[in-house]
């Protein structure tokens, strides 16, 4: 049963929106989105539960993921509802409702707090270069090996509880049965799905934008691989030099053109960027800048007296580290490919019971 809960629009401000009565159902939105269909009414069905303080049905719901944010939507709606937005900011709020720490409620809700954990992991930086008198080795050494403690725990502790949160929620607690041969099956799509991205495409004038967004997940993979596992900052090997050049200028020269995207906002899906959305791309575009500079500064033979930007680096990535990816937007890129991996199986369960009831009838 939904629980109506009168007071969920108003908390669902922090998020990005504060008003979601302008729209009037018109179905606009519905009918230009291509990711719409009859058993998935986007974005109408999503605005209409939060008009009606429909809480859970949006907990247990994927459906804001299955959104590209083309911003067709927006640009047809009469009351200027902004529906494109309105479904971004329920991934925002969907972000804390999986999060089992609930720190990224409290960072979503508390900028003061947000930004006492970036001054925090700063100092404690900083403090690290103390404990090690600043000295560049021994702190490379310790960032090398805090690269790779940081992406064990955050996906042992944060990333794998949470998309187990998710399938509770919106497949488990649904009560929906899906045979193990089924999730089986879609693992292969999932994984094509998170790294391509592809179904952005079903969204008209989207390729130079589908072609950015996976070239930058592919130079950032490649270029968290380049210094995590290849050790960037400490090889002679020529091949993996250029090689982490390129990804590592890949990373920071798209991340700068969606930063130039946003500052113009020209385009629908840039007009409105949320600070969560401002945080992604530009430590995204400044760890790609200083994992490049130092790297130029090691060939140049100059980073020994510049420790101050290996520092600057270390507070960057350990910020993106511990704050941004498990508790940012970071995690939009993991739950949107398990939502649509979700509301496939969803589907083919739907679909299997039909068969099954069909046949029962029959017989
Ligand atoms: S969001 Fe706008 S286009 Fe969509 S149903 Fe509401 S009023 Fe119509
Ligand atoms: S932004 Fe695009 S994909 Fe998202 S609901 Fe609107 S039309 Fe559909």
């Amino acid at each position: 049963m939904n629980r109506v809960d009168p007071k969920f629009k108003d908390k669902l401000k922090p998020y990005g929106i504060s008003d979601w009565n302008e729209c009037f159902h018109c179905g606009n939105c519905t009918a230009i989105c291509s990711h719409s269909e009859d058993s998935l009414l986007m974005p109408r069905n999503g605005i209409r539960a939060i008009q009606l303080g429909l809480k859970d049905k949006i907990h247990n719901n994927v459906d804001p993921w299955l959104c590209y944010y083309c911003g067709d939507c927006s640009e047809e709606c009469p009351r200027n509802a902004n529906p494109g937005e309105l479904m971004m900011a329920l991934r925002r709020y969907l972000t804390t409702v999986y999060d089992w720490t609930g720190v990224s409620r409290i960072f979503y809700t508390s900028r003061t707090v947000m930004i006492a954990a970036f001054l925090i992991v700063a100092a404690a930086v900083v403090g690290i270069g103390a404990m090690y008198s600043f000295q560049l080795e021994p702190i490379m050494e310790f960032g090398h090996l805090f690269e790779k403690i940081a992406i064990i725990s955050v996906a042992a502790f944060i990333l794998l509880p949470n998309i187990i949160r998710m399938f509770r929620l919106t497949l488990i607690k649904q009560k929906i049965k899906v045979p193990l041969s089924t999730l089986l099956s879609g693992i292969a799509d999932l994984v094509i799905n998170m790294f391509t991205q592809k179904k952005t495409l079903d969204c008209k004038e989207n390729r130079v934008r589908w072609f950015e967004h996976f070239i930058l997940v592919l130079g950032y993979l490649l270029l968290l691989a380049t210094t995590v596992f290849l050790n960037w900052f400490g090889t002679d090997n020529i091949y993996i030099i250029i090689f982490g050049y390129v990804v590592g200028a890949i990373t920071f020269i798209v991340t700068f053109d969606f930063i130039i995207r946003r500052i113009r906002k020209k385009a629908e899906i840039s007009k409105f960027s949320h600070l969560s959305d401002w945080m992604f791309v530009v430590w995204l575009f400044l760890m790609g800048l200083s994992t490049f500079l130092i790297r130029v500064f090691i060939d140049i033979g100059i980073i020994q007296d510049h420790l101050w930007l290996y520092l600057v680096h270390l507070i960057i990535l350990a910020q993106w580290a511990v704050i941004i990816v498990p508790f940012g937007k970071w995690m939009h890129f993991l739950y949107r490919s398990f939502a649509i991996y979700i509301a496939e199986m969803k589907k083919k369960a739907l679909s299997l019971k039909q068969q099954n009831q069909v046949t029962t009838i029959t017989a």
